[in-house]
């Protein structure tokens, strides 16, 4: 777990804004970065995560999030979108270190090949109901990402009603659980949909908009960090203090020439 020294002195005033939700889709076994973007090496991932219990940052699930939020402390939310088999060696790498996670299922396609189309996804199914049951069994949280992995916002209103209800009724069957919290497929969505997700019974929902989770003060738009198949541990240390998925250094540099009040 090594990170290069400016990004170290950065990260001591992390946490001072609040809560931040970290999104992972597909975490790969071996060293080697993985050439879809959404996917992170176990082995980054694990430095993530050791980073984190040594940062002393919380771990809650993003329910316990919604229904407590401490604000103004080290607190991350880890997220999955999807609900990639290869999950499962992040959730055993979780459980070891006594620290949870809130995995988004796409409901539709458990234990199969997922039915929709992403460019350079690795190959893999979805987690099957016995799978998420012993995830639950772990102290993970299980939420829903919808049905079909659908755009939501092009959907009709009484389509729109059905996939929010279905995948939740269809999750709390497997996990014999209430299903309470939802992201939003392509992190697209609009103030329609959001109604929707809330009168379907969700109590909040993430989107994937970067920024501190609790920025707009609405449980139904939760902003999210991106972690992708190139970040390292001084990346990632970054994110958690900028509050922010653009931490290039290029990126920091414009943060520090308007802090300076240098920029217009
Ligand atoms: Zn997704």
């Amino acid at each position: 777990m090594r990170i290069d020294p400016l990004s170290a002195a950065l990260h001591r005033g992390a946490g001072e804004h609040g809560p931040l939700i970290l999104m992972y889709h597909s975490v790969q076994l071996g060293a080697a970065a993985p050439t879809w973007t959404w996917a992170v090496s176990l082995r980054r991932f694990l430095s993530q995560l050791d980073f984190l219990a040594a940062e002393g940052y919380a771990t809650p699930t993003m329910a316990e999030l919604v229904a407590t939020p401490a604000r103004h402390a080290r607190t991350v939310v880890i997220t999955f979108d999807d609900g990639y088999e290869d999950n499962l060696a992040a959730c055993e790498a979780l459980e070891k270190r006594g620290m949870r996670a809130t995995w988004f299922i796409v409901a539709g396609s458990l234990g199969s090949s997922p039915a929709w189309p992403a460019d350079g996804r690795p190959t893999g199914k979805i987690l099957n109901p016995h799978q998420l049951r012993q995830m639950q069994a772990a102290g993970m949280e299980i939420g829903s990402h919808s049905m079909r992995h659908q755009r939501l916002p092009a959907l009709a209103d009484d389509q729109l009603a059905r996939d929010l209800r279905e995948s939740r009724e269809l999750l709390e069957t497997v996990t014999a659980r209430p299903v309470s919290s939802f992201a939003y497929p392509y992190g697209a969505w609009d103030a329609r949909c959001a109604e929707a997700v809330k009168v379907a019974g969700y109590q909040a929902a993430c989107t994937t908009r970067t920024g501190w989770a609790l920025k707009d003060g609405d449980p139904y738009q939760l902003r999210r960090l991106t972690i992708t198949n190139t970040d390292t541990t001084s990346s990632f240390a970054r994110k958690l203090f900028f509050g922010s998925h653009d931490v290039a250094w290029r990126d920091v540099g414009r943060y520090a020439f308007r802090r300076l009040g240098l920029a217009k």
